[in-house]
């Protein structure tokens, strides 16, 4: 079968499955051609990247299909558009929706499957626009300045309406002024004229965010049926935005500050209406959902109603009986909490403010109501970390585990306690974006010393992440222009990436190293809602860490 037409038919399979896709007439409309750089089960999964689809597709004159990463094993199929079938060359704007830097690579591998210039300065007139938005951009775009028009960086809901305003009205503007119209937009910023300047030139980009979350419910517009991720299986709809706990390592809780709640009147309609049209099980999405003040309320509403439901990771100090029995009612069978590390100290300075009490007394309570399954998140390689920080992480699962054993209420039903180890990624606009990445000899070894403590604990799953994908990472997440060098590299000799990343890595010393305090990070032209100077206060205070 031709690529072609083995493309379609897989955009095809994937539509009919689907509830809430939007297919429009393409004629007089402005096409946009929106893409999550992942396979759509993951795509499909996201909330951002369906709140622009919503929005784009509100506005009559506008039309906009979804895209995803081929998932067509070494034969990559054709990309085009999900709604229509057509190639991405045939639409005026491509629109990036990422919230992983690890997609990034993908962005350009979508480029050369549709034969599109990689580089923007080689793109023609006639070529469609690329822009890019999502988190990941709004943590750290560099990477892929050689290869965007624009980004459209901070949270959407306001700025895209004012970018796609622009863009309807310049349809006949040559490109370079069309683009120098947006810059006035929030959050706006043109990578081309940045890109001649070095970082202490470069003009601030202030990161709008949301000020009114009820004005915009960002919810699964678009479900499928059976085939996409578990999150997709659910109805998502987000509670609230940002968080107010301030842990130094987290992106999401500095990105998305300040914390907003949204209030219940704004979101019993979203639910009473996607229950009128048949969906039983909701997920429940905001980074401090225990920190809703209108948690227990909406939990209680919810099994009023007979529907089920699931949140988000729960901080433990958030977590009592009440709390869990609604939980339980709501059909959760897996609680997951982050205690992030082993021991207090380590907790401390990375200002996760959990004392050991609070994580039994939470995991006690979890498993006398019912719940048997636990998933605990913890950080590997933060700073300062010891021996005895990492048996820290044995002790409390060993404690964990025996009091889900000794409190079940009965000897026939099991427990099962996830554990997942991740290394800790220093993220630009977090005090900790100074701080080392911990290598991978150091990582890969503490890996080994983990497994063998954990393994031999029945009830016990392992989970960690390759020290090789996280120092990627945390290469992406720290590069500046010119990681777009490497990309390209990778997309132009797809024979050997892997080989590249690992060169790369191996010669980025200074890139995982502690950063200088005195000079400017590369991505610090952003000016995120807490300062610079407060991250590097904050940083100061951690103490081992700097
Ligand atoms: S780790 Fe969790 S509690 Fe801490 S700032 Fe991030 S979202 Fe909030």
């Amino acid at each position: 079968m031709p690529a072609s037409r083995r493309g379609k038919t897989a955009s095809s399979c994937l539509i009919t499955g689907e509830r809430g896709a939007v297919v429009k007439e393409w004629g007089g409309r402005y096409p946009v051609a929106l893409g999550y750089p992942n396979v759509y089960q993951v795509g499909m999964g996201n909330l951002g990247f369906l709140s622009m689809y919503a929005i784009l597709n509100a506005h009559p004159q506008i039309v906009a299909e979804r895209f995803f990463l081929p998932d067509g094993g070494q034969k990559k199929p054709p990309v085009l558009t999900l709604e229509s079938g057509r190639p991405l060359s045939a639409v005026r704007l491509i629109l990036f929706s990422i919230s992983f830097e690890r997609d990034y690579l993908h962005v350009l591998e979508i480029l050369k499957y549709s034969g599109l210039a990689l580089l923007a300065d080689d793109r023609q007139p006639a070529d469609p626009l690329v822009m890019v938005g999502g988190v990941a951009t709004f943590i750290n775009p560099l990477p892929l300045s050689f290869f965007a028009d624009a980004f459209l960086l901070g949270e959407g809901e306001r700025q895209v309406p004012q970018v796609m305003e622009l863009l309807l009205a310049g349809q006949q503007m040559k490109k370079s002024e069309l683009l120098l119209s947006l810059s006035g937009v929030p959050g706006v910023y043109l990578p081309n004229s940045a890109r001649k300047k070095s970082v202490e030139d470069c003009a601030p980009v202030k990161i709008p965010h949301c000020s009114d979350l009820d004005r915009f419910v960002p919810t699964s517009v678009v479900t499928t049926a059976g085939f996409a991720s578990p999150l997709s299986a659910s109805y998502l709809v987000e509670i609230n935005r940002g968080c107010p706990r301030g842990c130094r390592f987290c992106a999401a809780g500095f990105v998305y500050r300040p914390f907003r709640n949204r209030s219940l009147p704004s979101l019993q309609p979203i639910f009473e209406a996607a229950m009128e049209n048949g969906y039983r099980h909701f997920g429940l999405i905001g980074s401090a959902l225990g920190d809703y003040p209108h948690l227990k309320e909406l939990c209680s509403w919810l099994v009023r109603k007979g529907v089920a439901f699931s949140p988000a990771s729960l901080r433990v100090d958030c977590l009592d009986a009440e709390l869990l029995e609604l939980l339980r009612a709501g059909g959760v069978k897996t609680l997951t909490v982050a205690p992030e590390a082993g021991s207090f100290r380590l907790r401390k300075l990375i200002h996760k403010q959990l004392n050991e009490e609070q994580i039994l007394t939470a995991s006690r309570l979890a498993v006398m109501t019912g719940i048997y399954q636990l998933k605990l998140y913890f950080l590997m390689g933060l700073p300062s970390e010891t021996v005895e920080d990492l048996d820290d992480i044995f002790y409390l699962v060993s404690k964990i585990r025996k009091i889900m054993l000794d409190h079940r209420q009965s000897k026939q039903k099991s427990i099962q306690l996830t554990v997942s180890i991740n290394p800790f990624i220093p993220k630009p606009h977090t005090p900790m974006q100074w701080a080392a990445f911990a290598g991978l000899k150091s990582l890969q070894e503490k890996q080994q010393y983990m497994q063998k403590l954990l393994r031999p604990l029945g009830n016990v799953k392992l989970e960690m992440e390759n020290p090789w994908d996280a120092a990627w990472q945390a290469m992406l997440s720290r590069g500046n222009r010119d990681m777009g060098r490497l990309l390209l590299a990778m997309v132009e000799r797809p024979q050997s990436p892997r080989r590249l990343i690992r060169e790369a890595i191996k010669n980025s010393a200074s890139l995982f190293a502690a950063q200088p305090l005195d000079i400017p990070l590369p991505w610090s032209f952003m000016q995120h809602h807490t300062s610079a100077e407060t991250l590097l206060h904050m940083y100061q205070q951690l103490g081992p860490c700097s």
